[in-house]
């Protein structure tokens, strides 16, 4: 059962049009503006929560989206939460901040208006989105090296390639926002890697260079630690097309994603205590007693993690997790080594797209943003380990393997692989961990321990609106309502 279970979309597996869904969330109107958005939600030091308290019915660990949909739902049932947030920020893996004089996202940015919970996120909050403006090219890999196409030439190579890899998508994929709903065909293909899928197709090295650098640079850094189940699943909700799946990176939040979770924090109004890593969760009895790494300790009736998959392992649960928790743990499904950079560079290259084939550069995708006083920034993605995103020598090389030669005046990059908090950056599954986690994931780990994240959401998983829905869907299991 999906967490909005009378949604047409989770209903039907279809998408509702995209004029429809940006007319529904006025698209122009701006009601929370990033300034007060900044300002942040009410705070309580670690000294001046009362720890005991007997009137908070919830705790929540961890401020990212999910975390706080669950506290807002909560809220909404009368409840009362604590939030237990490790780093002195909310958003996790999103974060709005400023570089080179722009408003820039380090996690998380881009959102589709069809993708069925941020739709009703953004109609409820009123927040605008900002388009990207087109590319002037695209850059892309070929035999012979980098080539530029215009971005209707480079989609036309890439579409079809896409629709070859992903057939059949629409039978196992039949409803998309139920991803098991055909599980009687999954078993098999589950299994297979998207580096098995490209072998099987038998692609000419021309045609697999221009899709295996996105196949590799999502997985994590190659093809084969990824499951084909994954990239089909974001492919069919995005409409089965390439269109809709490039219109995955097309929106923006006006007033950054910090926007749209102040205004939650807004309305669920939890005590939020920062800084407060959270060690070990021990059920016991009727309550939950929850220790920080400073040693204080919380307890409620119940308790909602919403901390990223691969932290799992880092907090002590008592009773130990249910199997399926177990191995989602040790396995982990956030991508393990990944970057995010921002490139301030002079004018000269304008707003180009470029792409690597697998292997083929340490930032194999960099994308185009705005124009500064300067020049122009871009942002690009690295999963190797090796790159040193302060190394302004090493970044421009690896955009020079992409056919571009960059005079870069800044660089500013995060590295969420490193970052102990998310030890890993977007959610992407491996081979066999649908079939085989996700129907036990999904629910509670024991009565009053329940899990919330977007690395384990039906639909978006890795993706923002899969963060919201799977706080959705904690809320309600928590309050006893699935
Ligand atoms: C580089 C990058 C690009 C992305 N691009 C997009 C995109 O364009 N569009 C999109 O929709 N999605 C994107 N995503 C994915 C999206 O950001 C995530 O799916 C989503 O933010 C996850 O939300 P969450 O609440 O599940 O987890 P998180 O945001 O990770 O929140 C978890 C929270 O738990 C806290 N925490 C961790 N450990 C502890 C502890 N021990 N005690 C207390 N608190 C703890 C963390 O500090 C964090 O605040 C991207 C992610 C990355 C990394």
């Amino acid at each position: 059962m999906t967490a909005a279970g009378d949604d047409a979309a989770h209903r039907t597996g279809r998408r509702p049009s995209r004029r429809t869904v940006l007319k529904a969330a006025g698209a122009t109107a701006l009601a929370v503006s990033a300034a007060s958005a900044l300002a942040g939600p009410a705070y309580a030091g670690e000294d001046s929560e009362d720890s005991e308290s007997s009137t908070r019915d919830f705790i929540v660990i961890g401020a990212g989206f999910a975390g706080v949909t669950a506290a807002r739902e909560l809220r909404a049932r009368g409840k009362r939460v604590t939030i237990l947030e490790a780093r002195s920020r909310i958003g996790g893996r999103t974060w709005t901040d400023t570089f080179a004089g722009q408003q820039v996202e380090m996690g998380g940015t881009w959102v589709e208006p069809t993708q069925p919970h941020i739709a009703k996120e953004l109609k409820r909050y009123s927040i605008g989105l900002e388009e990207e403006d087109p590319l002037d090219r695209m850059l892309l890999p070929t035999p012979k090296g980098p080539k530029a196409f215009t971005p209707a030439e480079g989609n036309a190579a890439m579409g079809p390639l896409f629709e070859k890899l992903f057939e059949g998508s629409k039978q196992y994929f039949e409803r998309p926002f139920q991803p098991l709903y055909r599980a009687d065909l999954l078993q098999k293909l589950d299994k297979l890697s998207l580096r098995d899928r490209l072998n099987e197709l038998k692609l000419s090295p021309a045609d697999e260079m221009l899709i295996n650098g996105q196949t590799a640079i999502y997985s994590g850094g190659a093809s084969s630690e990824g499951a084909l189940t994954m990239l089909a699943q974001w492919w069919s909700m995005a409409g089965w097309n390439n269109e809709g799946w490039s219109d995955t990176q097309r929106y923006r939040m006006k007033p950054g994603t910090v926007g749209m979770l102040s205004a939650m924090i807004n309305e669920a109004k939890p005590t939020i205590v920062f800084n407060a890593p959270v060690a070990s969760v021990a059920e016991s009895g009727n309550r939950v007693h929850v220790t920080t790494r400073a040693g204080k300790t919380y307890s409620a009736k119940g308790v909602v993690v919403a901390v990223p998959v691969n932290v799992w392992h880092t907090i002590k649960f008592t009773p130990g997790l249910p199997a399926a928790h177990t191995a989602a743990a040790s396995q982990g499904i956030g991508v393990k080594n990944a970057l995010k950079i921002w490139i301030h560079a002079r004018e000269g290259q304008g707003r180009f797209y470029g792409q690597a084939a697998e292997g083929g550069s340490p930032i194999p995708m960099f994308i185009p943003y705005k124009k500064t006083s300067e020049g122009q920034l871009y942002v690009g993605f690295s999963v190797d380990p090796k790159l040193d995103p302060t190394n302004t020598a090493q970044v421009k090389d690896a955009v020079k393997k992409l056919g571009a030669d960059l005079d870069i005046i800044g660089l500013r990059a995060q590295n969420w692989g490193a970052d102990e908090f998310s030890r890993g950056g977007w959610a992407f599954r491996k081979p066999g961990q649908l079939t085989s986690l996700y129907p036990d994931v999904l629910n509670q780990a024991t009565n009053r321990i329940t899990f919330a994240s977007g690395d384990i959401a039906e639909g978006w998983t890795g993706f923002i609106d899969g963060a919201i829905e799977s706080g959705l869907r904690a809320a309600q299991l928590a309050n006893g309502e699935m």
